[in-house]
């Protein structure tokens, strides 16, 4: 019988990604939402179990599920934090959406593509950390992942549709906030107002300090198995460009549209098939500048390709480090710059430990503390 519709486990329904891609399922009567996850919001969590009746939800922070109980809402059960990995590996299930934040689906990402699933992946933090572990997952039992962050499902495109390996990749960078500060005082405020991308607080933050490219850096060098030095970043302020890809022959493929992230997380639930989106681009008025990016104004991106380098469970603390540094940030309990200071001073004492998950997590987990301790 001909299946009419594609299962989907989205994790982080209540984010940025997620709300985006509930808007996408709900414009695309082949696509069917049959399981999510959140994190805390349950106010908005519940409002969007009552419209979309998934089979099945998870509450992973342990005081929200509290909170909120496992009675099932209007048909869905709610299952407690420690069941987010049998969502995503139910029998039903036909594709994973990770849209959380963090490292927090490391392991659900894991059992997925151990489990021979296909995880559209737009949380860049896990492939970071673990991006060979998940990458040998999905070879040995059959998974796929599918790039949902912009640059990559647009390098994915350009390589999809080429025989020839890429001589070279690019990914872009809008810059952020920060290139506009001039010398004023940088309030969470201003960086959180971006001139492109309407992202979460997190991703807002990384992008103005570099670490978002930084990470995407290492994300491509794990996505497309490419050496760091076949990865280059241009700097594209108006995030028409998000990727391309050069060959032997001096050609180049270029992936464009409006910075909306409908349109990859749309390519990533509906692949290989592109359904009809509303944006469309305007060329006489595009401005398709490209420079080179200025690396020396964002010390987190030169931190974040030290570590990619020196691999292992360097990523892990990176992580880490940033998150709480960001975190404290946002609190204004440190400014702009102790960012960047903080992660280097984490990053110089990772400690060495074999790479595997769980070390990767420990070490994110020892990198958190450690940035709080130097905050304090
Ligand atoms: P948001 O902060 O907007 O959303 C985060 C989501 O993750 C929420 O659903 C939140 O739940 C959930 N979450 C938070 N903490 C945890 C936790 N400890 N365990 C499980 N779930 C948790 O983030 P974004 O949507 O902006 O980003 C999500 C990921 O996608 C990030 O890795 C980011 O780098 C990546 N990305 C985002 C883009 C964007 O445009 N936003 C673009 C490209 C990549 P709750 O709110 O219920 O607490
Ligand atoms: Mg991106």
């Amino acid at each position: 019988m001909k299946k009419t519709s594609v299962n989907i486990c989205l994790m982080g329904s209540t984010g940025s990604i997620g709300r985006q891609a509930l808007e996408v399922v709900e414009k695309n009567s082949s696509l069917r939402i049959a399981a999510m996850s959140a994190h805390s919001n349950t106010r908005l969590f519940s409002e969007q179990l009552k419209k979309i009746k998934p089979e099945k939800a998870c509450i992973t922070d342990p005081a929200a599920f509290e909170r909120y109980g496992s009675a099932r809402t209007g048909g869905t059960k709610i299952l407690p934090p420690g069941e987010l990995s049998a969502l995503c590996t139910d029998k039903k299930i036909d594709l994973v959406l990770a849209g959380s934040s963090g490292s927090s689906a490391l392991i659900p990402i894991f059992d997925a593509l151990s489990a021979g699933k296909t995880v559209a992946v737009a949380n860049k933090e896990p492939i970071v950390m673990a991006g060979d572990i998940l990458n040998a997952a999905a070879k040995k039992y059959g998974g796929r992942i599918l790039p949902v962050d912009s640059e990559h499902s647009a390098v994915f495109q350009c390589l999809e549709n080429s025989k020839s390996p890429p001589e070279k990749i690019y990914i872009t960078a809008s810059g952020g906030a920060i290139l506009r500060a001039g010398k004023r005082k940088i309030t969470p405020g201003f960086i959180l107002a971006h001139p492109v991308w309407k992202m979460g607080r997190k991703i807002t933050v990384d992008s103005s300090t570099g670490m978002n490219k930084g990470l995407e850096v290492i994300e491509a060098h794990h996505l497309f198995s490419v050496n760091f030095s076949a990865i280059s970043v241009l700097l594209h302020p108006k995030a028409l460009i998000h990727g391309m890809v050069e060959f032997a022959d001096g050609s180049v493929s270029a992936y464009l549209s409006e910075p909306d992230m409908k349109i990859p997380i749309s390519y990533a639930l509906n692949y290989p098939q592109k359904r009809k989106m509303s944006r469309r681009c305007d060329f006489t008025a595009m401005d398709l500048r490209l420079e080179k990016y200025p690396a020396d104004k964002f010390i987190c991106f030169k931190l974040a390709l030290e570590a990619g380098k020196k691999g292992g469970l360097y990523p892990s603390a990176l992580v880490g480090a940033n998150e709480t540094a960001v975190n404290a940030f946002l609190d204004e309990r440190i400014s702009f710059p102790r960012i960047a200071e903080i992660i280097r001073k984490t990053l110089s004492e990772t400690p060495k430990m074999r790479y595997n998950i769980p070390n990767a997590l420990r070490v994110e987990q020892w990198a958190k503390e450690r940035a709080e301790k130097l905050i304090k």
